[in-house]
């Protein structure tokens, strides 16, 4: 899970270029292979035959389009970019008419990560559900369609955030499948390290496949 590429004055949410080519590096060097989330709700279920490996970007930040998204688009690279609708075209942050650009591609997928990016832990669950709907609609509106992945803010969710995500699948948005990188809340940015990790060790010390997967999962 990326955020930043190469702003440096962010150091817990960047990653230099130079270090993220090193990552896909490894990866395309391993037997891991880039996981297309296209099909991800038939795949879902499926047991995996191949170990494989998915990227995903938070937040959408403009360092992505600039540094990240020409070496993605180069190398086809498969991967989730997590979008928040609020600060779209502010600051910082990539503009619709470039996240248009990037949902163009086979291999890129859009996915929703709320509207407000708010701690929606702490709000009530009637503005859990405006924030929701509000990117909703405005998913609807630029891109035409709602992204059927879905990625908490801060990988932080209750109970009744988590049903009312899952429950809306089959209603108003019925292809919404919940992405539970979260889970992995704690991994957050450090993750993909794990991942690198236990390839490395697999490399150098054999260790066996399982528990490889494990350390993944
Ligand atoms: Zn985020």
């Amino acid at each position: 899970m990326y955020h930043r590429f190469n702003e440096n004055k962010y150091p817990s949410t960047n990653i230099k270029m130079d270090i993220f080519e090193e990552h896909i590096n490894i990866i395309k060097n391993s037997d891991f292979s880039f996981h297309n989330p296209n099909n991800f709700d038939e795949q879902f279920n499926k047991p995996k035959q191949k170990k494989e490996i998915l990227i995903t970007i938070d937040d959408a930040f403009e360092s992505f389009y600039t540094e990240a998204w020409p070496y993605l688009k180069e190398n086809k690279i498969p991967f989730i970019l997590f979008v928040s609708t609020e600060p779209v075209g502010k600051r910082g942050y990539m503009t619709w008419e470039q996240i248009k650009e990037v949902e163009g591609n086979e291999f890129a997928n859009i996915g929703h990560h709320s509207h407000t990016h708010e701690y929606l832990i702490d709000v009530s669950n009637e503005e859990f559900i405006l924030d929701i709907e509000t990117a909703n609609k405005i998913f609807l509106r630029e891109l035409g369609y709602i992204p059927n992945l879905f990625s908490y803010p801060f990988g932080e969710y209750s109970k009744f955030m988590k049903d009312y995500i899952s429950k809306n699948r089959k209603n108003s948005y019925s292809k919404t499948q919940t992405l539970q990188i979260s889970k992995l809340n704690f991994l957050r940015s450090k993750k993909i390290y794990l991942i690198l990790i236990a390839i490395l060790m697999r490399e150098m010390f054999g260790t066996n496949q399982k528990q490889i997967l494990l350390i993944i999962l």
